[in-house]
């Protein structure tokens, strides 16, 4: 029997996981897990608060509503509160609320509506005398946030509505329709912007706006399911409060159905299901609810939902297909991408014939090969995947190539990577990307050489490597567009003059993995000069203050390559400064971190980790790799996970880059 203190500190993980996932998706409108796995951890709390009550708690998330009010807005007192839905999981589980209500005698005649489960936002409508005066979000169910501003700019919520009622209150749900999810996500890549994860974080992201001029941008529209209060009208039923919402010209829940007994609510459920996937906009299950509007007071509320309501929620649909063949393209950083080419399905809507199969560890732990009969579904109902492989065709197992499908040289697996990368400087795939940095102020320090007029000198076959800047003349520079006879000349004055830069600028702008400008400058101050470092053996390395394993090993494979070594050959018969002079590795040094632990997660912006581990050892602290009450600080970045919670749990200080450099800059 597991003992009762592992199950407390299940328990206590579970609701620290619970509060971080929720705090992402309701706060940040940046769900980190898809829905099913968050269900799964609320699912295992709630068994877990069930059947070991000593551990049921006033601040646990099974009893709490959703996110917190946000101070960018006014808060709103929600009068009768925005309560969750109970979530089953199984048609079994609608029979047994169903059949609690037929087989009582205090249910007489109890009928249903089953609804469709929008996967918005959901959201309060306020109308005074016929007159919409205020619209807010949820919130934690009691207090929300006023955005009335910017839900007046969604065309199908009504300004006004012709009524007897003096006060109304409506409550519904905002979304994003599926189409205008998929252009506004190409917009903002088109524009370099950030993506939405799916429609139901764009309509969320979309309406918290203060400027209330982006969010009628978005196109979002709205569905209504509620009468939560109302003053000079009245109902009997739920279906006919509906009834009366869409003569008000509301959009109502969309083809509900009025069911007599549990047969006819399953009947329903299916019928839905079915649709799902040719929907215009996405739902994340079905609502059933007693219809009589008495009987659902009789049934009353807990603190975080009604008892006479359940969600169903739908498994994600999946299908079978076959897997014809597997793409492997290479892309900007240099990773090797393999994509699955798929006979055509329909899947959530739209067909299926693509999906990425992301590294060699995702495909030989499932054990893809070309010709299988494979399980498709799409997560989060956007994105296709690999669930399983049902049957083997007669294909041999998969294995990516070993070389660079774009420039044919070898590629490399570096060891904290899943993905095999192609570290060539030349590789044409990455080319653009490799000489903006190599020109970039923080490099070579190329004045004038910028994007636009590197994209040109490559499309022009002027340059096919770094070395070939040192090449260029005014006149080819000059017959590029918007360049004069003088920029000309000044960027041919910068290319010279980059010649002499010190060797850790250099270094730096190779673009090895892992070596930042901390790292080169360690290197060039270890080395001396470039053909030192070339011929580095691993040991040399190993002396290298919190110069790790991987950057080593990055380093060495970097010059492994025939093409690095002709790079620097040619650079200095161009005469580019190779060696190093007196003051670098002046890097700067200090004791300022002395007596500190660091632990370091997530994506830091303009710098790696092994870096960053570098310049807090530089700087006399200490690197660990886990969270623990003797961590004086974790330096989180984007996407920081178990160790952010953990640090919170423990009450360890979280730091930003940006921190870290102000305690540097400090001492
Ligand atoms: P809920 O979304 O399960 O149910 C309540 C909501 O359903 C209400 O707010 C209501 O606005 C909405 N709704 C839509 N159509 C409706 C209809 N016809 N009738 C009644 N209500 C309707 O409850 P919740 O507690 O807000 O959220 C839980 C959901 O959020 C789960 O689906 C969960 O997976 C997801 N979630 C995901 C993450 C994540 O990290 N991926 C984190 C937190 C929550």
């Amino acid at each position: 029997m597991t003992d009762m203190k592992t199950i407390a500190a299940r328990a206590k993980e579970l609701r620290a996981l619970i509060e971080y996932h929720s705090n992402a998706y309701y706060n940040a409108d940046a769900p980190e897990i898809e829905d099913d796995e968050y269900d799964a951890l609320m699912r295992e709390l709630r068994e877990l608060e069930r059947d070991y009550p000593e551990l049921r708690d006033e601040n646990s998330p099974t009893v709490k509503v959703g996110g917190a009010a946000s101070s960018k807005f006014a808060e709103v007192v929600h009068e009768v509160p925005m309560q969750s839905l109970q979530d089953v999981f199984s048609l079994e589980e609608v029979k047994e609320f169903c059949e609690k209500f037929a087989d009582s005698h205090d249910y007489p005649d109890v009928s249903y509506v089953v609804e469709k489960k929008i996967d918005g936002l959901s959201v309060s409508l306020e109308y005074t005398d016929g007159v919409l005066t205020r619209g807010s979000t949820r919130g934690d169910g009691r207090t929300g946030e006023d955005i009335t501003e910017n839900l007046l700019t969604i065309a199908s919520i009504p300004h006004k509505i012709n009524t007897t009622a003096t006060f109304l209150e409506v409550r519904g749900e905002v979304y994003m329709p599926r189409r205008t999810f998929a252009a506004l996500n190409q917009a903002q890549e088109e524009n370099g912007l950030k993506t939405f994860k799916n429609p139901r974080n764009a309509a969320a992201g979309s309406l918290r706006q203060k400027d209330a001029a982006i969010t009628a941008a978005r196109g979002l529209d709205i569905f209504v399911f509620n009468v939560q209060q109302a003053r000079g009208i009245a109902f009997a039923t739920h279906s006919q409060s509906l009834a009366f919402l869409q003569s008000c010209g509301f959009h109502v829940s969309p083809e509900y159905t009025v069911a007599a007994n549990y047969e006819e609510v399953a009947a329903a459920i299916e019928a839905i299901g079915r649709q799902r996937g040719a929907l215009e906009y996405d739902i994340d299950g079905a609502v059933v609810k007693i219809d009589s509007l008495s009987l659902r007071e009789r049934a009353g509320v807990t603190s975080k939902f009604p008892k006479w309501a359940v969600a169903f929620k739908y498994p994600p649909e999946q299908k079978e297909t076959v897997l014809r063949d597997i793409e492997v393209t290479v892309g900007r950083t240099g990773v090797l991408t393999p994509t699955g080419v798929f006979d055509p399905v329909l899947l959530a809507g739209t067909s299926v014939s693509r999906a990425s199969l992301h590294n060699q560890d995702y495909i030989s732990q499932k054990d893809i090969r070309i010709g299988d009969t494979v399980v498709l579904r799409k997560a989060g109902e956007i994105i296709p995947e690999v669930v399983s492989v049902a049957r083997h065709g007669d294909g041999a197992p998969y294995r990516l190539p070993e070389v660079c499908p774009s420039c044919g040289e070898k590629v490399f697996r570096l060891e904290e990577e899943a993905a095999l990368r192609c570290v060539n400087p030349a590789c044409p795939a990455q080319l653009v990307r490799n000489i903006i940095h190599f020109a970039s102020r923080d490099a070579m320090d190329i004045e004038g050489m910028g994007p636009a007029v590197i994209e040109q000198l490559i499309a022009g076959g002027r340059i096919q490597s770094p070395a070939d800047i040192y090449q260029l003349t005014e006149e080819d520079i000059a017959s590029l567009d918007r360049m004069g006879k003088k920029s000309a000349r000044n960027l041919v004055n910068a290319v010279e003059k980059s010649k002499s830069n010190p060797l850790y600028k250099l270094i730096f702008a190779l673009g090895i993995r892992h070596i930042g400008e901390t790292a080169s400058r360690q290197l060039a101050a270890q080395f001396g000069s470039m053909q030192a470092l070339m011929d580095a053996a691993p040991e040399d390395f190993a002396a290298m203050d919190g110069f790790g394993e991987i950057m080593a090993e990055s380093v060495r494979d970097y010059f492994s390559t025939g093409h690095a070594r002709e790079l620097i050959a040619r650079l200095g018969a161009c005469g580019v400064n190779l060696q190093s002079t007196e003051s670098e590795g002046a890097a700067a040094s200090s004791d300022a971190l002395e007596g500190l632990t660091f632990v370091i997660t997530g994506t830091l912006e303009g710098m790696t980790r092994e870096e960053a581990k570098a310049l807090i050892i530089a700087h006399g602290g200490k690197a660990s790799g886990s969270v623990s009450k003797k961590t004086s600080y974790l330096l989180a970045g984007e996407n920081a996970g178990s160790k952010l919670t953990k640090a919170e749990e423990l009450g360890v200080k979280v730091i930003s880059l940006d921190e870290l450099n102000a305690m540097l800059s400090q001492a």
